[in-house]
């Protein structure tokens, strides 16, 4: 049942996956005005790194492009983006030569070109591209923006001085002029805000964009966000099936070790889709999106252990003790007992009022009669379930 449901979820992604993919193909081939580089640049050959450390004349140790970076020079025309990443975008110029450029070296998209990645104060937003500027305030426009206001960024900016010298931006400070709902509001921190299809530099796009997709079809929020939860148990599933596999071949494997391998290749499945689910989907708030990661933990880890319980579940049904083979089938659930604990809570109030609460705990006894259908061995299995 669980490997069933594993595949139907499986399928749904990859559906989605090729759906979203192909939608963001047209976008790109339709917006394909040709946008100017806007200083001399460099195209790198990865959407990070690239740059290394050498010491100045001035004996400082300053960022500076490597070799293999192609230049670009001031002017010349950004035929295409392929993707747009945390800082550099995948571009081809008008002649042909493609890589990856920072994407404050390139003229913004025209007209609504991002939305708010989180909520901003008007602290956030300066009336220069300065942290020592002055807040951008007026009196009677809303103090704050909400998240997925759309955007448009208007113009870069970045110490040129600077910029000239080590020819990288990966260390200088990038600030974007933005206008909300057609309104300029002023300079932000492009942490702020997300550009039209800019994916995080670590996210995995097969997790990113079924992620996406489904947050966008559900409208992006936190509810958005507790509706994909169910996917959230595909992890663990894939360990199951790596688990079983391995077993089939290894026999000799005790359970506790499929429950280990189930354990290990679900964790590396979360790790590498942390950042990607996070990146795509409602969990962007807070500070420095700190609530947005701790939500997301706190869920997967209660999936987690939803699904694992499951998984062990299936392995202890389905692979008989005796032959170690897939073939046993649970013939008959037996419930033994139900125990009822009630916790009862007593507050007392100032006035000398009191208001009780109870709380009801049901562990079910349960116990499953399996056999095997290759050896004929029988086993049970006793469970308890609590409601
Ligand atoms: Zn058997």
């Amino acid at each position: 049942m669980l490997v069933r449901y594993a595949i139907l979820l499986a399928f749904i992604l990859l559906a989605s996956s090729c759906r979203d993919s192909e939608a963001e193909a047209e976008e790109a081939s339709t917006v394909s005005t040709a946008r100017a580089v806007l200083d001399d640049a460099y195209l790198f050959s990865a959407r990070e790194g690239g740059t290394s450390y050498v010491t100045s004349s001035g004996g400082r140790r300053v960022c500076v492009a490597e070799d293999s970076a192609l230049p670009v020079r001031r002017g010349e025309l950004v035929e295409k983006v392929h993707s747009v990443r945390s800082t550099r975008a995948l571009v081809s110029m008008t002649d042909g030569r493609k890589g990856w450029l920072d994407i404050a070296l390139m003229e913004p998209a025209l007209g609504e070109n991002a939305l708010l990645a989180n909520s901003i104060d008007w602290e956030d937003i300066r009336s220069e591209p300065s942290k020592q500027a002055s807040i951008a305030k007026s009196g009677d426009t809303p103090s704050r923006y909400g998240r997925n206001s759309p955007v448009r960024v208007a113009a870069w900016h970045y110490d040129a001085e600077l910029y000239r010298e080590r020819k990288t931006l990966e260390t200088l400070k990038v600030w974007a002029q933005i206008y909300i709902e057609g309104e300029l509001v002023g300079w932000v921190d492009p942490a702020n805000i997300r550009l039209d299809g800019q994916i995080h530099d670590r996210a995995f796009a097969p997790v990113w964009y079924p992620v996406r997709w489904v947050s966008r079809l559900l409208g992006d929020g936190v509810i958005a966000a507790i509706l994909i939860l169910p996917f959230y148990i595909l992890p663990v599933m894939c360990g199951f099936v790596v688990a079983k596999k391995l077993s089939k071949l290894l026999r000799f494997l005790p359970n506790i070790v499929l429950y280990l391998i189930i354990v290990v290749v679900a964790y590396q499945i979360y790790s590498i889709s942390f950042i990607s689910v996070v990146d795509a989907s409602a969990y962007r708030w807070g500070e420095g999106r700190m609530y947005g990661y701790l939500l997301f933990g706190f869920l997967t880890l209660i999936v987690m252990f939803g699904a694992l319980k499951a998984a062990t579940q299936s392995v202890r049904e389905g692979r008989c003790p005796a032959c170690k083979r897939w073939m046993g089938q649970v013939q008959r659930r037996e419930h033994l007992s139900t125990e009822t604990e009630t916790t009862t809570t007593t507050t007392r109030y100032g006035d000398g009022s009191e208001s009780i609460s109870r709380k009801t705990i049901e562990d079910e006894h349960w116990q499953d009669y399996c056999r095997c259908s290759n050896c004929g061995h029988a086993w049970s299995l006793s469970r308890v379930e609590r409601r």
